[in-house]
């Protein structure tokens, strides 16, 4: 059943799709931490709709929350309804550092959108262009932050000009592009930095905000050493320039704590929220610090679907579900069991090059040889077939593709994790090296 729907999606829909390349069935249900197909298989999922799903599918106090809401109002431009208030309230309680209780919050629609708009408000603030970006980084890909996204495929796609974007190295030690000791990657960026904040003749000229995903996401789960985002908060303002946090992906409780950026104790100028914000309805928004407030312009980045009251109702149930339980402390101890638990196993497969984490957002980097690091693009995509034979949806990241990804609801149960565990094991000890 499954084959036929999708062979009849394969007739009316775009061939550009990428994930049903791998994910072979057609959805009849989704529960928890598992989706059931058409023809009654159940998966386990740890895909979470692309860590969208923080609490699994179908939670019933997202569920609530959204019917509640539903049963009120669907769709309203700007007005306040009492859970836009509540969530614009439970927002700024779980915001990191100097923003909490003292941020302002734009809504946006998408990721991409939020990040565009994130972008806009620095540059309009310091009336300055140049944006300064990472390698590997992941923004959007529709419009001008297409050239935020570190992949210059996504603007040849859509015939993009380059946007004033500059990329430096993100501090990935296990691909440092240049030779020098761990220890000081961080410093090396940095410096770098540096050099074009404080010298309009670096050639690239006067900068208006520096983009950052605290925990790169599509880029590999990528963490950067601890000194790196300190130091980076540091430098920029040192030089008063935005620092942006995009923590689409990083954020809403991922790595084990609401925002990732707390882990280091920094806080961004404007930070970028979206995916599990919403709880499956499309949202996002930007928080930023107060005093930007007082130069916009009414009409600043508008969009018609922007605080979907159905969204922010989940939102607040959400947030407040991550403040008021222990599940954070567990996604931590938890995340710690699960790296372990692959680290072991490159007893087993010479495949395993580095696994790297935090909390849920848990990065297994695929190699052909652990010297030459050359990427085993192929295996991984062999590998990411066989889990989903086998039951197991789990899907890649990274530059090349070789990164698997862990990125469970945060709900997931103990047995779903060990099976999970289980079954990735067997099917690289299959695929043999
Ligand atoms: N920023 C980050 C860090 C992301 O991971 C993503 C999407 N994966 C985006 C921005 C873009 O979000 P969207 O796809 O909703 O536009």
């Amino acid at each position: 059943k499954s084959l036929e729907l999708l062979d009849i999606q394969d007739k009316y829909e775009t061939k550009s799709r990428i994930y049903t390349q791998i994910f072979r069935m057609a959805v009849d249900d989704a529960k928890g931490s598992t989706v059931k197909d058409v023809d009654g298989n159940i998966y386990i999922d740890w895909f979470s709709g692309i860590s969208v799903l923080n609490l699994g599918h179908s939670n019933p106090i997202v569920i609530d929350a959204i019917q509640n809401q539903l049963n009120k109002i669907d769709h309203i431009n700007e007005v306040p309804t009492e859970a836009r208030v509540q969530f614009l309230k439970t927002l700024e309680s779980t915001l990191p550092g100097k923003l909490r209780n003292n941020a302002k919050i734009m809504f946006t629609v998408t990721g991409g959108d939020a990040c565009e708009a994130a972008v806009s408000l620095a540059r309009y603030i310091t009336k300055k262009k140049i944006i300064i970006a990472f390698s590997g980084s992941y923004h959007g890909i529709a419009g001008e932050i297409a050239s935020a996204t570190a992949n210059y495929h996504y603007r040849e796609y859509e015939n993009l000009d380059y946007h004033n974007f500059y990329h430096l190295p993100y501090p990935y030690k296990y691909r440092f592009p240049i030779k020098v000791n761990d220890e000081d990657i961080s410093k090396v960026v940095i410096d770098m930095l540096e050099n074009i904040l404080k010298d309009n003749y670096s050639g690239i000229g006067p900068v208006g905000g520096v983009l950052v995903e605290p925990i790169q996401g599509e880029g590999g789960y990528i963490v950067p050493p601890d000194d790196f985002l300190p130091m980076l908060r540091e430098v920029t303002e040192k030089y008063s320039i935005p620092l942006i946090a995009d923590e689409v992906q990083s954020g809403v409780g991922r790595t084990g704590k609401i925002w990732a950026s707390e882990h280091w104790s920094i806080t961004p100028d404007i930070m970028c929220i979206s995916k599990s914000i919403g709880g499956g309805i499309p949202a996002s928004m930007i928080a930023y610090k107060k005093e930007y407030d007082e130069f916009l312009p009414q009409g600043f980045h508008l969009g018609t679907y922007r605080g979907n009251p159905l969204a922010l109702a989940a939102g607040n149930a959400i947030l407040n579900y991550l403040q008021n339980s222990e599940i954070l402390n567990r996604v931590q101890e938890k995340g710690k069991y699960i790296v372990e638990r692959f680290n072991e196993m490159s007893y087993i497969s010479n495949y395993i090059g580095d696994v790297r984490g935090k909390g849920f957002m848990i990065g297994v980097e695929l190699v052909k040889d652990r010297k030459s690091k050359e990427p085993a693009t192929d295996v991984a995509i062999q590998l990411k077939k066989k889990l989903f034979e086998k039951g197991l949806l789990m899907h890649t990241c990274g530059h090349y593709g070789n990164v698997m990804r862990f990125m469970a609801p945060l709900t997931i149960e103990d047995d779903l994790i060990d099976k999970g565990l289980e079954v990735f094991e067997n099917s690289i000890k299959e695929i043999g090296n």
